[in-house]
């Protein structure tokens, strides 16, 4: 490797400043037994041990991390010797897991910012592929991405460790990148997800001149692999901050990279209604997560893409495709073009696509039809689909209502009022033209009902797909 890619972070020369014990909020009493216990054996073996990233982070400013990552200088072999409980992973980044229960401490070996040759780091055009050259602290403090995130606590005398400025930006609430904003997103041009995710999560600013390069680099994010962008934005929208989230990348001029589709509906005639029912899924979202209760990937993707494929619907219907062909095609099409930049794995696809089909067929409101629809596997995902939907359009109010009450009534009395008044169908500009679905065949069902078999409904009700 030559010299340029050695030194990747540019020249950031890391300034130490302790903060003693005394003077800064972190307590042990909020650190987990999992990661204390990993701290606490490194150091009692003679290595240094850190908690680091996040949760110092966090902690610092009063929150409960979940995840504790630890920083040391044993090697993961080293690592590997000292617990029973412990396995090694990773291939971009080698990493060892020590496992206590359901808990998973995160230890690293300090990563290096030179490379002497004998380590192994890799960079294809700018971009780190692989890094395993371990180092300082000081080197792995300089290769963390924003200052507020490089923060050492010290298990041997509970100081925090500031090498970059970071409890500066943690006062000034201030997402900061540390060495050259651009040649930081060039290397990793993911970190400017992670700069509006981790803004709406604490609720800081981005740094103008962490900030200012959006406009030039987001297209970068194109070719950012697709699953880690899944794992991003489940990060995004579903940790409880969804719709900060959806908001600040909005407002850098981000989510054209990750969603275009999204993008331009929220651009297009049925832009405002559409809108709305973004911000009523993602705060429902975040209400749901804030009181532990499942949330599923599938209705937020659901939800997102929910206008592209009413206007390819359309755009399909006005070229003579009928009804139920034209929603098959338009899932399919908007579902093919998204994982070319967000994976979102195929289970999520079919119960997206089925929550999509079921949407129609709310609006025929005859018999036989009512109660296999009652039926349907994916009922609960695509009814709840269906509130939120009335909650961003009003015309739509009668037919959720409807919908509710369907539920409440026993199937006699449901019965009943579905053979002396049918109501009349609800037209919204989407879904005017309801498709009439091609009679199946006796347990003959869609790919997407197989999976919802399995026992989850798949919509906000269906916990942890
Ligand atoms: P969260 O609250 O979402 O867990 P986090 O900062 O802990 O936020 P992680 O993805 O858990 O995010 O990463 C842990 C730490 O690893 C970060 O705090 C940061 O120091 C470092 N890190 C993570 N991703 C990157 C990256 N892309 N480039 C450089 N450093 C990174
Ligand atoms: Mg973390």
């Amino acid at each position: 490797m030559n010299s340029t890619e050695a030194n990747l972070v540019g020249d950031v020369t890391p300034q130490l400043r302790v903060i003693a014990r005394a003077d800064h909020a972190i307590s042990r009493k909020n650190i987990s037994n999992g990661a204390l216990r990993v701290l606490y054996r490194l150091n009692e073996a003679g290595y240094a041990a850190f908690l680091v990233g996040g949760a110092v982070r966090d902690l610092l400013l009063g929150g409960h991390p979940k995840d504790f990552d630890v920083a040391t200088n044993a090697t993961p072999e080293q690592i590997r010797s000292l617990f029973r409980n412990c396995r090694l992973i990773g291939r971009r980044f080698r990493l060892a897991h020590v496992v206590f229960g359901r808990e998973i401490v995160e230890v690293a070996t300090f990563r290096g910012s030179s490379d002497d040759g004998s380590g192994d780091r890799h960079v294809v055009d700018g971009r780190i592929v692989r890094d395993n050259v371990y180092g300082t602290i000081e080197e792995d403090a300089v290769r963390r991405d924003f200052t507020v995130n490089a923060l050492y606590y010290d298990i041997a005398d509970f100081s925090v460790r500031d090498y970059v400025g970071g409890m500066r930006d943690l006062e000034q609430r201030t997402m900061r990148l540390i060495g050259d904003p651009e040649l930081r997103y060039r290397e990793d041009p993911v970190r400017m997800l992670r700069a509006a995710r981790l803004a709406a999560k604490l609720g800081f600013s981005i740094a103008p001149e962490a900030a200012a390069p959006f406009a030039q680099l987001a297209p970068l994010l194109r070719d950012a692999a697709p699953a880690r962008l899944f794992d991003e934005t489940l990060k995004l929208f579903l940790a409880g901050h969804g719709l900060a989230g959806f908001r600040t990348l909005e407002a850098h001029g981000l989510l054209a990279e990750v969603f275009p589709s999204t993008v331009l509906g929220l651009a297009g005639p049925h832009g405002a209604v559409f809108r709305r029912l973004l911000e009523a899924t993602l705060h429902s979202t975040d209400e749901r997560v804030r009181a532990d209760k499942g949330v599923t990937p599938a209705f937020l993707f659901a939800a997102l893409l929910w206008q592209p494929v009413c206007d390819e619907v359309q755009r399909l219907i006005a070229h003579g495709v009928d009804a139920t062909s034209a929603w098959v095609q338009a899932s399919d099409q908007v579902m093919r073009a998204q994982v070319e930049r967000v994976a979102i794995p195929r289970r999520f696809g079919f119960a997206i696509e089925d929550i999509w089909a079921l949407q129609p067929r709310f609006e025929q409101r005859v018999r036989k039809r009512v109660f296999r629809l009652l039926a349907h596997p994916r009922f609960r995902a695509a009814y709840d689909f269906l509130l939120l939907r009335a909650e961003a359009d009003p015309a739509l109010a009668e037919l959720a209502q409807w919908w509710t009450e369907a539920q409440s009534v026993d199937q006699a009395a449901l019965a009943e009022r579905l053979t002396t008044a049918a109501p009349p169908p609800a037209a919204t500009a989407a879904t005017a033209d309801a498709p009439r679905r091609k009679k199946r065949r006796r347990g003959g069902r869609r790919k997407g009902a197989r999976d919802a078999s399995a026992g989850d409904p798949g919509g906000q009700t269906g916990a942890g797909e």
